[in-house]
């Protein structure tokens, strides 16, 4: 029989302290966070950037752990089919299509009052990160895109804040700390000396994907164990860069999958590249691009979606491989066009999507602008 031994935490043997607050008592009692680092959570600003499963989660998380200020934003409504792994949201809130920021910041400040919580009901972009962002000690990554990835990666090492990246999709997760090579910012409150800096994101993956070249939740479903085992390990990393303990922080791409039991932690330390267009040359392609625009298409009940510099055509004939699982699509001369099967728009009609070579799509259903680059990136991608 093999030798087992209770560890020391089970054992009482760890010395009590109570906190001024006792909602705090658990969490200052470990060592690595203490009263002082109690303070530190308090005295912090985090920008959740999306509001689905991971950034629900993660807010849960950072505002029953006491960061001062949580800054969530997302461009989405409530829908019933968030409810399997969204978890700050209710039946009630699918019901009446509440947007998630403002949901999640009713919910949340039920579960932690004294947290101040900002929402922001819009989608980040170019022209919007600057005013989402100003003030945040580190970007949580809870987003659906890709486009919006490179843009908080190229807003990151700008500013010199932690980006903390996640994904995830079927039964696969994937999350990595990003401590910009350029060093912390002045004044930011989060410290790292050079050598414990990261690659960026565009070090390891310099381009994102293309367009509908990746499985989203919406084509290939997603477990909610996944997302929540993301979102968990995101906020451990957010505590320990808040608390100052940088040698702490998981310094490898993680990835998981949690059907076959895989696990895989890539050392990102040999993987910095010493050419990389972000964060060596502080070329910030995505911050400095021109926002990817959107406008109202007149007497057609529809959204013209025209990409930012970053994204220049599409590859129709994976477009229409895509689209061909949600619909009834048919590939036009330089174009693919069709109706998705079961979806309606925010005012009730049949949802259709036309997609050019040349980059842009046109929505049709509905002139809300915010709801047709959601239904973009649902079934395309970003
Ligand atoms: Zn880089």
């Amino acid at each position: 029989m093999p030798n087992f031994h209770w560890p020391d935490w089970a054992c009482g043997r760890y010395a009590s302290s109570m906190s001024s607050d006792p909602r705090y008592h658990r969490q200052t009692l470990l060592p690595g966070i203490g009263e002082r680092g109690q303070e530190r959570l308090r005295d912090s600003t985090v920008l959740i950037a999306g509001c689905g499963a991971l950034g629900t989660v993660a807010a849960d998380l950072l505002c029953r752990a006491g960061v001062g200020t949580l800054v969530i934003v997302d461009r989405d409504v409530v829908e019933a089919t968030n409810l399997q792994r969204q978890t700050l949201f209710t039946e009630r809130d699918a019901e009446r299509g509440i947007p998630k920021a403002e949901a999640a910041r009713l919910r949340l400040g039920q579960a932690n009052s004294t947290v101040r919580i900002r929402a922001f009901v819009e989608d980040i972009d170019a022209g919007t990160v600057g005013a989402v962002a100003a003030g945040c000690d580190l970007v949580l990554d809870g987003l659906d895109n890709f486009e919006t990835r490179y843009l908080l990666n190229d807003y990151a090492v700008a500013n010199g804040i932690p980006y903390i990246y996640g994904a995830a999709v079927a039964t696969e997760g994937m999350t990595m700390p990003i401590l910009p090579r350029g060093g912390p910012g002045e004044d930011a409150r989060i410290q790292w000396a050079d050598r414990e800096a990261t690659p960026c994101l565009r070090c390891l993956f310099p381009e994102p994907p293309p367009p509908g070249t990746t499985p989203t939740c919406d084509t290939a479903g997603v477990l909610g164990s996944v997302t929540a085992m993301v979102a968990a390990h995101q906020v451990s990393q957010v505590i320990k860069l808040i608390v100052g303990d940088i040698a702490a922080v998981d310094r490898t791409l993680r990835s998981f999958d949690l059907w076959t039991n895989k696990h895989r932690a890539m050392d990102t330390s040999a993987a910095s590249n010493p050419e990389c267009t972000c964060c060596v040359h502080a070329h910030f392609e995505f911050l400095d691009s021109e926002a990817a625009s959107a406008r109202m298409l007149c007497g057609r009940n529809a959204v013209q979606l025209r990409p930012g510099r970053t994204r220049s055509s599409f590859d129709l004939d994976r477009i229409e491989r895509v689209l061909a699982a949600h619909g009834d699509f048919k590939r036009g001369a330089a174009s693919v066009r069709g109706v998705l099967e079961g979806e309606r728009s925010p005012s009730g009609h049949p949802v259709s999507m036309l997609v050019f070579e040349d980059g842009r799509a046109i929505v049709e259903g509905d002139t809300d602008l915010d709801w047709a680059r959601g239904v973009f990136d649902r079934f395309i991608g970003s």
